[in-house]
C-alpha cells in the first residue's frame, strides 16, 4: 500500500494502527486504554440487554466494584471510537498534522533500523492476530470455533487440571500464568464488528454491534502474561518501544492460541483472546497474578507492569487461584512516577474514584482511572505509542538487586518511606522516559 499523509488516512477499520497511522508512524499501551466504557446513552435494544447483564462483583478481588459496575461495550472503547465518534477522530486528526516526521526519523530510537524492528516486533501479531490489537473478535488465533478432538482426556480433579494446564502455558512460552472463574462481568456486553475491511473505502467502515454468544459456557479462564523487553520498554516513547510493545502482542497470540488448542486437543472447547471480547487485567488480577496500579495496569511481583496479557476461555473446570496484593495499592498512593512521567498528563494524582473523565471509561470500580483521550492523543503526537507509565514504574525492574527495592518497601508500611523508596529508585537512575542514551544504547 502506498504510504499516504495524515489527511489521507481514512478510519477504515478498527485500530491502535489506524489511530497511529492518522499521525502516521508505529506500535502501544492497549492494556491502558482497553480499560473503556459503557455509561452513555441507553436507548438501543443492545444497550438495554447489557444493562440487564447478570452483574456478580468479586467480593474477594482486592478492590470495591459497586453497583454502579455494568458491562462494557467494546464501542465505546478508545480504538473503536475511530468508528463514529467524529469529534473525537477530528480532534486526533489535527494533533497528527503538527508533527514533523521528518526531523524525528532522523534521531535514535526512529530510524530506519529501529521501525524495521518495530515491523518485526508486530509481524506475527499482524498475520495471525490482527484483530487482536484492534479489538475485532473470533478472527484469526482469537477464533472460537476451531476443531476440538472428540474423545476427552479425563483429570482426576479440578486441581490436578489446573497444574498441568498451568505447566502447559509456562512450556509454550507463558511468563506468568493463573487461572479465574469466568464472570461475565467482565466479556463487553456488546462488541464490533467490521462489516466491510476495505482498505481504500471512503469515510468510516460501516459495523454493526452483537451481544457475543459463544459455542459453549465458559466455565474457567486461563489469565497468560508474557514479560516485554526490558531494553525495548525503557527507549519509551520511542519506535524501539513499539518494537517491544509488538513483540508482546505476538506472543500474546502465540502463547494464547496455543494454550488454547492443547485444551482442545484434551477434547475441552476453548479459545484465546487478546484485547477483544473481554478484560484482561481483572481476570489477572482474580487469578492472583498482580494488582491494579495507578496507571491503570497490572503490576505483577515479577516484571512489574512490564507484560501484556491474554487470556484462554475454556469448558474444562480449573480451580481457580487466589487473588493476592502485595501493597501495591498503598505504595502508588505515595508514589506517582507514572503520573509525573506522563507526557499528556493521562493519569490522576489524586485520591481513587468511581469514574473516569471521558465515555472510555467503565465506572463503578473504586480505582485510579486514566485519560484514554489525552492518552491518544499523546500517541499521535509522539508518532508511536507510549510506554512511560510502565517505564516509570519502580516495580519494572529486571530481577537485580535494585529490584528489591520497590518490593522492600511495599512490604512496609507508611507513605513517606514509599515515597522516599520512589524517589530513591530515581535517584538510582531507573525509570527514566525521553531518555534518548536508552535509544542508542539499545543497539549495542
Ligand atoms: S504514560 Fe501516559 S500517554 Fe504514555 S501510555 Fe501511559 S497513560 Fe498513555
Ligand atoms: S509508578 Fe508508582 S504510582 Fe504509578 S503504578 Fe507504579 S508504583 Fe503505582
Amino acid at each position: 500500500m502506498k504510504n499516504r499523509q495524515p489527511d489521507e488516512i481514512k478510519p477504515n477499520r478498527l485500530s491502535r494502527r489506524n489511530f497511529i497511522k492518522i499521525g502516521a508512524a508505529t506500535g502501544a499501551s492497549a492494556s491502558v486504554l482497553g480499560a473503556a466504557a459503557l455509561e452513555g446513552e441507553k436507548d438501543d435494544a443492545l444497550t438495554e440487554m447489557a444493562g440487564q447483564a447478570t452483574l456478580r462483583p468479586w467480593e474477594d478481588l482486592p478492590f470495591q466494584i459497586t453497583e454502579k459496575c455494568r458491562r462494557m461495550e467494546q464501542k465505546y472503547t478508545g480504538f473503536c471510537r475511530e468508528l463514529w465518534d467524529q469529534e473525537f477522530v477530528e480532534r486526533i486528526m489535527l494533533v497528527g498534522k503538527k508533527v514533523d516526521r521528518v526531523s524525528l526519523q532522523k534521531t535514535d530510537g526512529w530510524t530506519a533500523l529501529d521501525r524495521a524492528l518495530n515491523a518485526a516486533g508486530w509481524a506475527l501479531d499482524h498475520k495471525f492476530a490482527s484483530g487482536s490489537e484492534n479489538g475485532q473478535p473470533h478472527s484469526q488465533a482469537y477464533a472460537w470455533d476451531e476443531q476440538v478432538r472428540r474423545q476427552k482426556v479425563e483429570f482426576s480433579d479440578a486441581q490436578d487440571a489446573a497444574r498441568k494446564v498451568k505447566k502447559a502455558a509456562r512450556f509454550l512460552g507463558a511468563s506468568l500464568v493463573g487461572i479465574a472463574d469466568y464472570d461475565p462481568l467482565w466479556t463487553y456486553a456488546t462488541l464490533v464488528k467490521i462489516r466491510d475491511e476495505e482498505e481504500e473505502s471512503e469515510g468510516p467502515p460501516a459495523f454493526d454491534t452483537f451481544v457475543p454468544e459463544f459455542p459453549f459456557e465458559p466455565r474457567s479462564v486461563v489469565a497468560i502474561a508474557v514479560e516485554m523487553d526490558y531494553e525495548g520498554i525503557a527507549t519509551s516513547p520511542s519506535s524501539l518501544e513499539g518494537a517491544a510493545t509488538g513483540l508482546g502482542y505476538s506472543h500474546m497470540a502465540s502463547v494464547g492460541y496455543s494454550v488454547a488448542t492443547f485444551l482442545r486437543e484434551l477434547g475441552y472447547r476453548s479459545f484465546a483472546l487478546g484485547n477483544d471480547v473481554a478484560l484482561s487485567v481483572p481476570y489477572a488480577i482474580a487469578a492472583g497474578m498482580g494488582e491494579l496500579g495507578r496507571h491503570g495496569l497490572l503490576i505483577t511481583p515479577e516484571y512489574g507492569p512490564r507484560v501484556r496479557l491474554a487470556k484462554v476461555f475454556t469448558e474444562l473446570e480449573l480451580t481457580p487461584d487466589k487473588p493476592r496484593t502485595f501493597g501495591v495499592w498503598e505504595f502508588c498512593k505515595s508514589c506517582k512516577r507514572c503520573a509525573e512521567s506522563c507526557p499528556s498528563q493521562a493519569i490522576s494524582f489524586d485520591e481513587p474514584t468511581l469514574e473516569g473523565p471521558t465515555i472510555s471509561n467503565n465506572p463503578g470500580v473504586r480505582k485510579w482511572y486514566i485519560d484514554p483521550e489525552k492518552c491518544l492523543e499523546f500517541w499521535i503526537e509522539n508518532g508511536s505509542d507510549c510506554s512511560n507509565c510502565i517505564t516509570a514504574c519502580p516495580y519494572n525492574k529486571l530481577d537485580l538487586w535494585h529490584h528489591q527495592l520497590a518490593s522492600t518497601a511495599t512490604g512496609l508500611p507508611g507513605s513517606p518511606l514509599h515515597s522516599l523508596m520512589a524517589r530513591l529508585d530515581k535517584l538510582f537512575g531507573f525509570g527514566n522516559t525521553h531518555d534518548i542514551r536508552a535509544n542508542t544504547a539499545f543497539w549495542k
